[in-house]
């Protein structure tokens, strides 16, 4: 079974996917790490984000990077989310991500594309939201935690509520596979759940999901 979930950063769909691998004990991948990993290595490389061929040479990293705690700051997120607008950078990882989802067993994969361009025919797509200012807050909460335990710099309510609202717009409007919900997916709004309840209720979605499937039969 394929499950894929996608929305806009601190949405809970990181939290939630986690907890859906878990619960149906599949593999699961962080599909943003990877764009964090392009982003953090063009920044090293001394290259420049918005140019599609610094960001392309940057897509060969070593598979260690996705385990450094660096690729989870704000500012490598912003990174991110610049390399991610280049198709070629997207393609670059495309087939890394696809052979994750295709795997014999199925997986769960997050990121923004996952239901409309890495696995189409996923089994189960959710498309995780929040309002802005709650996510800010989620991102504000998280980064402040980080920074009192000394693995991120102090960070600023304004900046952050800022940086969503950028990365939100350029998210949703790249060329090449938009941040959208796949016309099959089902919406999960978090704004006003307990991170329990929606975890609750998104098993609760793809359960409901393979019962309907498994009513229809084989295609
Ligand atoms: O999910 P996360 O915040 O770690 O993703 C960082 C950035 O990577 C996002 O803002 C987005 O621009 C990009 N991304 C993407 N497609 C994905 C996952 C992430 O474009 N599948």
């Amino acid at each position: 079974m394929i499950i894929a979930v996608d929305g806009p950063t601190a949405s809970g769909k990181g939290t939630i996917s986690k907890e859906l691998a878990k619960h149906y004990g599949l593999p699961f991948l962080d599909t943003g790490l990877l764009y964090r990993g392009v982003g953090w290595t063009v920044l090293n490389q001394g290259g420049d984000a918005d140019n599609p061929e610094d960001a392309l040479a940057a897509c060969m990293f070593d598979a260690l990077l996705l385990d450094n705690p660096a690729l989870r700051s704000e500012a490598i997120g912003g990174l991110a989310s610049r390399v991610s607008v280049h198709p070629k950078v997207r393609g670059a990882l495309h087939k890394r991500q696809r052979d994750f989802a295709y795997q014999s067993g199925g997986a769960v994969l997050d990121g923004r594309d996952i239901g409309t361009v890495i696995a189409p025919d996923a089994d189960v797509k959710l498309f995780v939201t929040a309002s802005t200012e709650a996510r800010a807050v989620r991102r504000f909460e998280e980064m402040k935690r980080r920074a009192e335990q000394g693995s991120g710099d102090p960070v600023n309510f304004d900046d952050i509520l800022a940086d969503i609202v950028k990365r939100d717009e350029r998210d949703q409007s790249r060329s090449t596979a938009p941040l959208k919900p796949a016309e099959d997916a089902d919406l999960l709004d978090t704004t006003d759940l307990t991170i329990g309840d929606a975890i609750q209720q998104a098993i609760a979605l793809v359960d409901a999901k393979i019962s309907r499937r498994g009513k229809k039969g084989p295609a």
